[in-house]
């Protein structure tokens, strides 16, 4: 086993952790800092790969609307209304008092934000009053990532690449260490007092997402098992998107109004709308749902995405098609806000006659690039190939419980970026998962130095030593189980995801939901064969059956719908039940005896509600 001493160990190489790494660092240059990442640094995680049209960092800066000292105060608020009233609103407040310096620091070094006058040019992204994203094009996070590397090599801070971390140790309510593989296989133990977990989201309990590979949650399975909690795990974005090239269909794919049809050719929208729904307000709702990406209860643009859903558990396949007009549409039909809107995004402007013409033509309109990119990725819509679709997972609004310091109930455990919870709720604003990172990323790397220091001072340098039952069960204990049913990884995996893509995406009820457990207990009663995995992707399909069942047990404590959570009487009712203001509260899972256990909180609420104001 390889042996290292740390101060400070980091988990993850995105934006979150390397914010971390960065703080840690800079608040004390003597500080052993190491950051253990999957891949290579700076390839790995959803930071490093993540794209769309564009791609929003939400700061509120001196000049953002509307203005003066409290305008952080909007920001904080649209947070934690927006997300339904279910996160710490203390949290959502350090979120926004806290991003134009997380802004600076970016700028500093040196990601290109796009400037107007001089100023960060800003928009406004769902459900928020005022502009405040900042972007750089489709590549923010990219250029946000390659920002943190070269700040990480700068300051010689340990990388060590292509590891996992896979068990955390804790000693009386306390970090002593934590056990770790390389693809090797070689076992390694870090001796350290503080660690902060930056592993992002969990996409891949589902088949369906957005997320690059490796998005298997293993913070959350890290900190369940360490016996910290999570908190808001049935909140979980999910939205529209192709499923050969994993692209949101949001902004200008709906702002051109395609066709949506099932593989028999049928336009299927207006069958899943309210009876007497005019075909004019279905094409509005196609629009708006341009500017609402993820699904939300709260948005009428839910029904095209519980459209789709349903028409795929069908077994149809679902298609955009731009090669032609939906049925009666004429461009006129958009009410005048949303011809406003289509206007101010005008690239190559074109004739009202060609506008009229058909999607593509709209779509060459407002975002020509997209058509380019599609056929670069293999689907051509200039030769009338459609683009198929699925509802797809984008991020967890929830995770490991953290506070104000991105502490957690664990004496020296801290989590930041997608992978922590309680500063967002049910809807996240666009903008603020990027800005969440480098907060509570530096917040948290900052705190766990503080911690180390402090352990240090009150007992030495002791070296803690790896328990010898970890290194038996994890080295020698997966022959010597002695469960006869066994089930490989990679069925594990499939098997997951089956269940989550059908009881626990766009639609949950109690009876799916009630289902989905089981079959995950019953998945949970089987030996795991590796059958030919890299050491590393075996332990990611483990990492999966505790981060489905917390999901799964989240949502079934929540029989009311409340942002991207769609609760219905039964998968027959056209809509969801609507929200209950009883359920204002979180829902807190820790993992006891091998059982995993719920506890409903209050959140931490503003002192003045500004509810009646807004
Ligand atoms: C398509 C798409 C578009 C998005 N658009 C926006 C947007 O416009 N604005 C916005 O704010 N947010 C957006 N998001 C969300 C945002 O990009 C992510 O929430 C954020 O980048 C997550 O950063 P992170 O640092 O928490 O995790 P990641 O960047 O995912 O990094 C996790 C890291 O941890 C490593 N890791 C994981 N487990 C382990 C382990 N056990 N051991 C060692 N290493 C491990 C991984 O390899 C990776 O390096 C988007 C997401 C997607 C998928």
């Amino acid at each position: 086993m390889k042996y290292y001493d740390c101060d400070v160990l980091v988990v993850g190489g995105g934006g979150a952790a390397l914010r971390a790494a960065t703080a840690a660092r800079e608040s004390d240059p003597g500080c052993k800092v190491f950051v253990v990442t999957k891949g290579k640094l700076g390839t790995t995680g959803t930071t490093a790969n993540s794209c769309s049209d564009r791609m929003a960092f939400h700061a509120t800066l001196p000049h953002t609307e509307p203005g003066g000292e409290d305008a952080w105060k909007y920001h904080a608020d649209d947070i934690y209304r927006i997300g339904g009233r279910v996160s710490d609103y203390d949290l959502a407040a350090i979120l926004a008092q806290n991003s134009y310096a997380a802004f600076e620091y970016l700028e500093a070094l040196g990601v290109p934000f796009i400037k107007k006058d001089g100023k960060a040019h800003q928009f406004v992204t769902d459900g928020s009053k005022y502009a405040r994203a900042c972007y750089t094009g489709p590549k923010t996070a990219i250029h946000i990532e390659e920002a943190l590397v070269r700040r990480t090599r700068q300051l010689g801070i340990n990388v060590i690449e292509n590891s996992m971390i896979i068990s955390l140790q804790v000693e009386n309510g306390q970090i002593t260490g934590a056990f770790g593989v390389n693809e090797d296989e070689d076992m390694m133990f870090f001796n350290t007092p503080a660690v902060v977990l930056g592993t992002g989201g969990g996409g891949e309990i589902f088949s369906q997402h957005v997320y690059p590979p490796g998005a298997t949650g293993d913070g959350y399975a890290l900190a369940l098992n360490a016996g910290a909690s999570l908190v808001n795990m049935e909140f979980i974005q999910i939205g529209i998107a192709s499923v050969k090239t994993r692209l949101n269909c949001s902004g200008s794919f709906m702002r051109a109004v395609p066709r949506f049809i099932n593989e028999d050719g049928e336009e299927f929208l207006s069958r899943y709308f309210p009876e007497g729904t005019s075909l004019l307000d279905v094409y509005n709702i196609v629009f708006e749902k341009g500017a609402s990406w993820p699904v939300s209860c709260e948005h009428p643009s839910s029904l095209i995405d519980i459209a789709v859903f349903k028409e795929i558990m069908k077994g149809k396949r679902v298609y955009l098609d731009f090669s032609q007009n939906p049925r009666e549409f004429s461009f006129e039909m958009l009410n005048e806000v949303n011809r406003d809107r289509y206007a101010s995004e005008l690239n190559q402007p074109i004739s009202d006659e060609q506008r009229n013409s058909g999607p593509l033509a709209r779509l060459r309109e407002i975002n020509p690039d997209s058509i380019q990119w599609l056929k670069d990725n293999g689907i051509d819509l200039e030769k009338d190939e459609m683009i198929e679709i699925a509802p797809s997972a984008q991020h967890f609004q929830g995770g490991v419980k953290i506070r104000k310091q991105g502490d957690t109930e664990i004496k020296g455990l801290f989590a930041a970026g997608e992978c922590a919870g309680g500063q967002h709720g049910a809807n996240r604003p666009g903008g603020n998962a990027l800005l969440d990172c480098q907060v509570f990323g530096k917040i948290a790397g900052e705190a766990a130095v503080c911690h180390a220091r402090s352990v240090k001072m009150g007992k030495g340098a002791a070296k803690a030593v790896p328990a010898k039952d970890f290194v038996f069960e994890h080295i020698a204990g997966q022959d010597k189980d002695s469960r006869k049913d066994r089930i490989s990884a990679v069925e594990l995996k499939s098997e997951i995801q089956d269940i989550m893509g059908r009881y626990v995406s766009i639609v949950r009820t109690k009876e799916g939901l009630a289902k989905a457990w089981q079959s995950l207990e019953q998945l949970g009663k089987y030996h795991v064969n590796r059958d030919g995995l890299n050491i590393i992707e075996f332990y990611e399909c483990l990492n999966l059956l505790p981060v489905a069942k917390a999901t799964v047990k989240a949502c079934l404590q929540r029989p009311e719908s409340r942002g991207p959570h769609l609760y219905f009487e039964s998968e027959d009712d056209p809509n969801p039940v609507a929200g209950n203001p009883d359920y204002e509260k979180y829902f807190v899972i820790r993992c006891q005896d091998g059982e995993i256990t719920v506890q409903a909180r209050e959140p931490v609420r503003p002192q003045e509600d500004r509810r009646k104001e807004i």
